[in-house]
């Protein structure tokens, strides 16, 4: 067992419509656009960042919005529902301004003891607000009160036809189950950045969902620095996981495997940040370029869908 992981430190997600992927974050849900730039491997299509202040790790919902992508299927072998955190009492508010935004499929229930409003977002894309006990400082510079404010992830939900080996690597990363309820078992990091919950949905004769819009994409667990991170990777290569080689992501370094469930797992460092190419005031205003895309800058403003 190893204990360099800390806590989900982003969630990264496909959406069809970058204008309207992010209204809903930063008008809707109230969070701070923390970065403007493009994917790495396909730069016609943006990659934007959304978090609290500064993007600290346990925060960060990121997307790949493919203008006009079909929408995902949903099924086993991904990511359910992203969980954020927010204030106890505060769901009635949000109930109230999430139906003013336009959201028309609110729902609420309780998990773990914990009160839940679920709806979905522009693609479908599943999320719960989870009313927690949490210390993090919430980002209000969008018209949502400290009150009410999302603090960071509260969790990650995997839906899995078998749990088996994924609750299996989930020990191995340091989590421990600290609770069961129906067909769902809940793991949790101690010592984590406060996005510590992981839950394991087991659905046994489920389809496998279908990447498309709404799909998460992949889910990353923060480590502090480049050195906790390669003592993971060895310790993932030695249990016969194929992991990446770490590779350089501008505001975080990032090794990804695949996990015998389907759903692909990323290790993010801490460092360096998203403060490392413009300054805390300013985050998430330019579009800012990977080096090796830099000379395609007229193209791309040209070209990508104008956003707020
Ligand atoms: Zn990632």
């Amino acid at each position: 067992m190893i204990n360099q992981i800390k806590g989900l430190h982003h969630v990264t997600s496909l959406a069809s419509s970058a204008s309207k992927n992010n209204a809903f974050f930063t008008d809707a849900l109230g969070l701070r656009r923390v970065k403007k730039t493009v994917n790495f491997d396909a730069p016609d299509v943006y990659h934007l960042y959304y978090g609290d202040e500064k993007g600290a790790p346990g925060t960060v919902m990121t997307y790949f919005p493919f203008p006009h992508a079909a929408r995902g299927r949903r099924g086993a072998g991904e990511v359910g529902t992203t969980s954020f955190a927010v204030p106890e009492g505060s769901l009635k508010a949000w109930a109230d301004r999430l139906t003013e935004k336009g959201v028309t499929d609110l729902g609420q229930d309780t998990r773990f003891g914990e009160n839940r409003l679920t709806f979905t977002g522009p693609d479908g894309d599943a999320f719960a607000l989870v009313e927690a006990n949490d210390n993090r400082a919430p980002w209000t510079g969008n018209g949502v009160d400290e009150d009410m404010a999302i603090r960071g992830f509260h969790s990650a939900d995997m839906r899995l036809r078998d749990e088996g080996a994924s609750a299996e690597l989930l020990r191995f990363m340091g989590y421990e189950e600290v609770d069961r309820q129906d067909n769902v078992i809940r793991f949790a990091v101690p010592d984590g950045n406060e996005a510590n919950v992981i839950d394991i949905e087991t659905l046994p004769g489920a389809g496998y969902a279908g990447q498309g819009a709404g799909s998460v994409h992949h889910i990353a667990f923060a480590v502090e620095n480049r050195a906790r991170q390669l003592e993971v990777r060895e310790a993932l290569l030695d249990t016969g996981y194929q992991v990446t080689p770490v590779i350089d992501r501008d505001y975080f370094w990032a090794i990804y495997f695949r996990t015998p469930g389907g759903v692909l797992f990323e290790i993010a460092t801490n460092e360096p940040g998203f403060d490392v190419d413009e300054d805390t005031a300013h985050l998430g205003e330019a579009l800012k370029l990977p080096s090796q895309h830099a000379h395609l800058r007229e193209r791309l403003e040209r070209h990508l869908e104008p956003i707020a």
